[in-house]
């Protein structure tokens, strides 16, 4: 297991964990001054400074990213396919203009919410066939772009809204019957908030092996949780056995970036630079 406790040379800073304090640019010159290495930008943030801007300030900076976030949100009506295919080939190739190793997939829920003003649904079967269908389209364009795809299970609580694949082992089930060569095109992403509880987490996470291990993100659950989305812990402050997950994805073969992913609130409400300080210093002893 590699020891983080020294440095933080391995730590990778989602650029949501402090997406209220500045925009992309001042976040990328808030990590340049704290020494940290790498980044997994938002679309959002992209756009809000511009595609080119964002390219030269990541490679001014000197910084490698961990991931981009995201393309996906698959299921919606026939007739906002076409929406669907263009917008996830867009962010394939933000993906590669960045240099992301990855861009990491929330598949989406119901067709409703994923793509608003599809037709109200209660199929969550045809939402998950619908999630299939997409990514398998995504991937033959994905490929050529030599641009791999992390499919990120959420916790179920988000199986309406943001995404129907909600274990690693659903994941790995459509990886497997998409790339079953493992090419190394089509893999997972494992984030510890929606995948802690899981009993069969460390099985599948050992059946991912490295060729399907593309990212894995840290922060930690509250309990009480207040918000479902928005009330993330910092790593430490929960009830994730933060250390021993990391043991078994390196066990597996996984040697990336440790991205520290929060969206809270809490943190949000407080100065970046104290924010990814803290991000810094439970990196080293807690994660
Ligand atoms: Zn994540």
């Amino acid at each position: 297991m590699r020891d983080l406790s020294k440095d933080h040379s391995l730590l990778s800073l989602n650029t949501a964990t402090v997406r209220k304090q500045g925009d992309l640019l001042a976040i990328i010159e808030a990590c340049s001054r704290h020494g940290i290495g790498a980044v997994s930008p938002w679309r959002d943030q992209v756009a809000s400074v511009g595609l080119e801007r964002a390219v030269r300030a990541v490679k001014d900076a000197g910084l490698k990213l961990s991931g981009y976030c995201r393309g996906g949100m698959f299921p919606a009506d026939a007739a906002r396919r076409s929406e669907v295919r263009e917008d996830n080939r867009r962010a394939v190739d933000e993906a590669a203009a960045l240099g992301a190793p990855c861009l990491v997939l929330v598949v989406g829920g119901l067709p409703q919410f994923s793509r608003p003003g599809s037709a109200p649904s209660k199929d969550l079967q045809a939402a998950r066939a619908m999630v299939e269908e997409g990514i398998a389209d995504l991937l033959d364009y994905a490929r050529a772009a030599n641009m791999p795809l992390a499919i990120e299970p959420l916790h179920p609580m988000y199986a309406a809204d943001r995404a129907c694949v909600n274990t690693l082992a659903q994941a790995l089930d459509i990886c497997d019957r998409l790339d079953p060569a493992r090419s190394g095109v089509l893999g997972v992403a494992v984030d510890v908030y929606h995948v802690w509880w899981d009993p069969e987490l460390d099985r599948q996470i050992e059946r991912a092996e490295r060729g399907r291990l593309l990212a894995f993100h840290v922060c930690d659950w509250l309990v009480p949780t207040r918000d479902l989305l928005l009330d993330r812990g910092m790593m430490g402050d929960g009830v994730i056995d933060l250390r021993r997950i990391r043991a078994c994805v390196e066990r597996a073969g996984f040697d990336g970036f440790v991205e520290v992913e929060i969206f809270s609130e809490d943190w949000w409400a407080k100065p970046m630079d104290e924010v990814i300080q803290t991000c810094i210093d439970r990196h080293r002893t807690v994660v």
